[in-house]
């Protein structure tokens, strides 16, 4: 095969490995990254001694990395340290009473015994029914192209079987009947931008998924897999342009992608590109309106986006040992349904909340100065398509947060505070450049998944690729890696 130069638009992980594996197969390979460091959402702020992950903690499918530096005849081991979680999850019920799930079958049941007996059965039940989804879903589907809609007409029958109709919400519901253990086995699409009560019930593999590989953790914190993909890159002979904004991708009389030009002006010249960008950026804004048959704007425009974030990253002076919170921490509010209705529907910011904290320092004290704690807390908001001004709202929004958290987890948190940053909707759209500050991309609804959702070939060029959270299979490391390892099959095998 004859050696191409390809260009990589963005550096997250989907960029990362398929640039990687690019590489790998002998092509010259240059990455254009628009911020100052590699990593996209899994950028690392750095504070006061403290190294803050910007975005992805939690490690599931580990072997999907190792696959990558396999690729490139290395291993894994000699570049990135996993360590597992136990639990994987610690989930708060809105007065503060603890749930906590490993892989371990018989803990979850002792587990369930202490909320509702009867669950118990029924639990095992709806394990054993998400195995058949995830031999599906995953093993069989999430690392294959939907190019046509053939492809998908032949899964058509399984998904029907597998009752993909229903909402995560529903699936779980017909096994569980506590309400708070059903919150707690149904709010795995929100790690992927999903809402529980419309993303298809494929997504009920992701807690069969947690107990397949276990969670994991790599020492030094996610930014430890950045540095060593992008080291691995380099030594492949791969090139990294930091602060190198990509403002157009340039098309050839033949309707071929030929190069991209830099918001500099500088032009540079490629057989292929993979866009690992947002999709509806890419397309709305970096390629001509003339060029696009299907993503014309409109079409951009009304596509559903997934929820968008508020982070708040916080460093303490004393450490909070005995506070009985896990390294991931989640903490549900008293509304489940409602509360997504109003990020998701109505897209208004409520006063209540139910957030996501991490406390990486119980596993890895290596990321905050001695004796320090490190933390980040998350909580889903509606995108930019909702009616808040967050150069407003952002203040008081993180104060209510740091006020709850000291009032009910974190005694005299706002006192020990040494380092802190918050991001808003306002900062996925105009650091990561993503469409209506959506932190992850298109949402995952069934009208939006596999064919439907945009292809890793581009439906208009055939020598665009894309990889990342908007293309199939979506958000999330394990589906932004998928992505990598289909656009590399696709440029190098056909
Ligand atoms: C706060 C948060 C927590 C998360 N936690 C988890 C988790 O624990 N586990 C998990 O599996 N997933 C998690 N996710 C989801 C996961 O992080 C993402 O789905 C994944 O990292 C997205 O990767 P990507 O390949 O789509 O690229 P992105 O990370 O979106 O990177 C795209 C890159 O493209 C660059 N770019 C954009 N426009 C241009 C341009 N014009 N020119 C050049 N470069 C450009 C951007 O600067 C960016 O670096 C989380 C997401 C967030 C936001």
């Amino acid at each position: 095969m004859n050696s191409k130069k390809i260009i990589v638009i963005g550096s997250g992980f989907g960029g990362l490995a398929a640039a990687i594996r690019l590489a790998a197969r002998g092509h010259q390979v240059e990455i254009f990254e628009k911020l100052d460091k590699l990593g996209g959402r899994a950028y690392v702020h750095e504070i006061n001694g403290f190294k803050f992950d910007g975005g992805p903690t939690v490690i599931t499918v580990p072997f999907l990395f190792d696959e990558i530096f396999e690729a490139a005849g290395k291993r894994r081991e000699d570049y990135i340290t996993f360590v597992p979680c136990d639990p994987f999850y610690r989930i708060f019920n809105h007065e503060g009473r603890a749930f906590s799930y490993n892989g371990d079958e018989q803990f979850i049941l002792q587990q369930i015994e202490q909320w509702n007996p009867a669950d118990k059965e029924g639990y095992v039940k709806f394990m054993n029914s998400t195995k058949a989804i995830f031999d599906k879903g995953f093993v069989e589907l999430a690392d294959q192209p939907f190019l046509t809609f053939w492809d998908m007409l032949k899964v058509a029958p399984d998904l029907i079987k597998l009752q993909s109709y229903l909402s995560v919400y529903r699936y779980a519901s017909q096994f569980v009947q506590d309400e708070f253990l059903r919150q707690c086995f149904s709010f795995h699409p929100l790690l992927i931008g999903g809402n529980p009560f419309d993303a298809p019930s494929i997504y009920a593999m992701i807690h069969y998924l947690e107990r397949e590989w276990g969670i994991h953790y790599a020492l030094g914190g996610t930014g430890a897999v950045v540095a060593g993909m992008g080291r691995l890159f380099e030594e492949l002979g791969g090139r990294i342009h930091l602060n190198a904004e990509v403002d157009e991708i340039l098309v050839d009389e033949n309707k071929r992608v030929s190069g991209i030009r830099l918001a500099d002006g500088s032009v540079h010249q490629a057989d292929d590109i993979v866009s690992n960008a947002d999709v509806a950026l890419t397309y709305r804004h970096m390629i001509p309106g003339q060029y696009r048959r299907k993503y014309t704007d409109r079409k951009v425009e009304r596509m559903k986006y997934s929820m968008s974030l508020f982070v708040i990253y916080f460093g303490t002076k004393r450490q909070y040992r005995d506070s009985g919170l896990a390294h991931h921490n989640i903490i549900l509010g008293p509304r489940y349904k409602e509360l997504l209705d109003d990020i998701f529907e109505k897209k208004v910011l409520a006063e209540d909340f139910s957030l996501y904290l991490h406390m990486p320092t119980l596993t890895d004290p290596s990321i905050a100065p001695e004796g320090h704690e490190a933390f980040y807390v998350l909580s889903p908001v509606p995108h930019l398509g909702a009616e808040i001004d967050w150069t407003t709202a952002a203040g008081p929004y993180r104060d209510a947060i740091m006020q709850f958290l000291e009032d009910n987890y974190l005694p005299d948190l706002q006192a020990n505070i040494v380092a802190e940053h918050y991001v808003d909707p306002l900062y996925f759209q105009g650091a990561l450049n993503s469409y209506l500050g959506s932190a992850f991309s298109l949402q995952p609804v069934l009208t939006q998944s596999a064919w439907f959702r945009p292809h890793n070939r581009s439906e208009e060029f055939q020598n665009l690729y894309f990889v990342g959270a908007g293309t199939h299979p979506g958000a999330g490391l394990p589906g932004v890696l998928s992505s990598a390892k289909i656009a590399e099959n696709l440029i190098c095998d056909n």
